[in-house]
């Protein structure tokens, strides 16, 4: 049902003072050098993510503070301090260099959520290595094309993960030199016995540090490359958007093999020395209640996806749970439906805050920061530093949208940090994305009087019908008003009088039960608070939605079905590997 169009923050009712008390005084005041004061360098020059992640902390009051919590699927928890996962990191750096990888080679980490994961990438940033990390999911035809577009020398795994998804492809992969399964006794024995010094490959800002690859909602996913000098960027966000401070537990639930889960489930929070929880664990309502209690998370970033199956499972489970050490719940990955925004407040006591970025951001670009007001449905508004506009492109070159409420596509001026610098392979792509000195997101978005951005879709799902620019978004937040809705997508299907129809695709709650009452209902609610021109047409009960492994709806799919056309790429398509 409608909800208050605002949620008010109360100065007075912080317990932790934000970082960004003010985002527009902040904004004014801010720069990227005075961002790149709180960074160290390495000793003697240069810049190196490993060394502002672990080794300034290591070599400082903060050496015996935990780096990473990690909580195995099952069994005890772990704790690793920074001197560890510096000693750690040191001797992945030393066998790593043993194996001949220098500045600029590449090396593939498919290990899982575990500690060897977090080591073997900061050892191999500190080789220089232009580091990709791969969602272990992943089947062997998608590692291998990854691994042969970033002609990747080293694949750092595991046994079992050598097994599954390797041996099969291993010979299909011709760059590659060396497969070190961590936990082999062989590689056990190297990495015991190598140093636990490692002197820093002298690195610049501009040097590649990271090569992440896109979700794939839209398509082929890109290779986007990543420098060392986007440490500046999350750390500004770590601070401004996150709200880190030293004390925190923060807990950033994707998996390093997306781009989220290394910018803020490995350099943001340890850039900043907190405590991060690694849960290797697949997503478990209890369980995720259970780590935010007993583990006293203050800071929890997640996403959309996650919080629909946490709605999903129900009130009772969330009752049983308590969270009075939660300060800050951020999401990020696809737009948050407002519904989302209140489950937060109910649920856990405080309202989730949507962010906006891309794998070709590097880092969070537009925020709801604690102690703005939140407009549930909102992206918020960009961050020190970012300067983003709407624009619509033009055959003579880009028209800046004034007027408030206008859609058009999100722009951002080039030049911020975690910027990416390549979509590797594809020069003229990557060239495409920039004119004037903006970067061209492929995201449409409004902004309201109050410089608020909203988002309305992505440029290829928008539907246009009897002339009307419809966003999925805001039909698929209506049907989440429904008790009965846990999931809705929702694409445009070609119609030949006008032009595509709305149709909605819909996965209910427990305990509901599709029917033809049931399917009017929506189709009344629907229409109710958004116009027949706007609300579906047709509504398609689904199970569940197709979903990329990051847990994105793939509406993309969802239409290629409706229509019979062929699945394109499904690399990233969740499912069995
Ligand atoms: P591909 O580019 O391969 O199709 P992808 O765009 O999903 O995949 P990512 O870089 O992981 O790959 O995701 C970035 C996109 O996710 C954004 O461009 C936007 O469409 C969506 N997104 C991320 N955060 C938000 C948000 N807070 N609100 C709305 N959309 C979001
Ligand atoms: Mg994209």
């Amino acid at each position: 049902m409608p909800r208050p169009p605002i949620i008010r923050k109360d100065p007075g009712a912080f317990v932790v003072a934000p970082n960004l008390p003010d985002t527009d005084a902040a904004r004014a005041a801010f720069s990227w050098d005075s961002a790149r004061a709180g960074l160290q360098g390495l000793p003697g020059g240069g810049l190196n993510i490993a060394h502002e992640a672990v080794d300034r902390h290591a070599n400082g009051p903060r050496a015996n503070h935990v780096a990473l919590r990690w909580l195995p699927a099952s069994g005890a928890a772990r704790d690793i301090t920074y001197a560890q996962l510096s000693r750690e990191s040191n001797r992945y750096a030393n066998v790593l260099r043993g194996l001949g990888v220098v500045k600029g080679d590449a090396v593939y980490v498919l290990c899982g959520r575990i500690p060897a994961l977090y080591a073997a990438v900061l050892g191999a940033l500190k080789c220089g290595a232009v580091v990709s990390p791969m969602f272990s999911a992943f089947g062997p035809e998608p590692l291998k094309t990854r691994v042969n577009l970033g002609a990747g020398k080293v694949l750092v795994t595991t046994e079992a993960l050598y097994a599954r998804r390797v041996r099969k492809v291993e010979g299909e992969m011709p760059t590659l030199r060396h497969v070190l399964r961590v936990d082999d006794p062989g590689t056990r024995g190297m990495l015991e016995g190598a140093p636990e010094r490692f002197a820093v490959e002298r690195t610049g800002a501009e040097d590649p540090a990271f090569l992440h690859f896109t979700s794939g909602t839209t398509g082929m996913p890109k290779g986007a490359v990543h420098v060392h000098g986007a440490v500046a960027a999350h750390y500004a966000t770590g601070r401004f958007a996150l709200d880190l401070h030293p004390e925190d537990v923060f807990w950033c639930t994707a998996d390093p093999g997306w781009i989220t889960g290394t910018s803020y489930g490995i350099v943001a929070p340890l850039a900043h020395g907190v405590t991060s929880l690694v849960d290797e664990a697949e997503f478990d309502a209890e369980r995720w209640y259970r780590n935010l209690q007993e583990q006293g998370v203050t800071v929890w970033y997640t996403a959309p996806t996650a919080i629909r199956l946490l709605m999903k499972s129900g009130a009772e489970v969330a009752r049983r749970y308590r969270f009075p050490q939660l300060r800050f719940v951020a999401s990020v990955g696809e737009p948050l439906n407002p519904e989302a925004v209140w489950w937060g407040k109910e649920a856990l006591g405080l309202p989730i805050h949507d962010n906006w970025w891309q794998t070709e951001t590097g880092g969070i670009m537009i925020a709801n920061t604690p102690a703005m007001d939140v407009k549930p449905g909102s992206m918020g508004k960009p961050l020190p530093g970012i300067e983003a506009r709407i624009v619509h492109r033009r055959e003579g070159g880009l028209a800046f949208v004034e007027a408030p409420d206008t859609e058009g596509e999100l722009a951002l001026r080039a030049g911020w940090p975690s910027m990416f610098r390549a979509y590797l392979g594809q020069e003229e792509r990557y060239r495409k994305c920039f004119a004037e000195g903006w970067y061209l997101s492929g995201d449409l978005v409004r902004r309201d009087a109050e410089g608020y951005f909203w988002f309305v879709g992505r440029a290829d799902d928008v539907i246009k019908s009897a002339g009307h620019l419809i966003g999925p978004f805001e039909v698929e937040s209506v049907l989440m008003e429904h008790p009965a809705v846990a999931e809705a997508g929702v694409i445009g299907k070609p119609d030949p009088v006008v032009g595509e129809v709305v149709k909605a695709f819909v996965s209910l709650k427990a305990g509901h039960q599709p029917g033809e009452d049931l399917r009017l209902q929506l189709l009344a609610h629907a229409r109710k608070r958004l116009g027949a021109a706007v609300a579906p047409k047709e509504i398609a009960f689904a199970d569940s939605l197709p979903r990329t492994r990051s847990g994105k709806i793939m509406r993309r799919l969802l239409k290629a079905r409706e229509l019979g056309l062929p699945e394109g790429d499904l690399s990233t398509l969740e499912g069995p590997a």
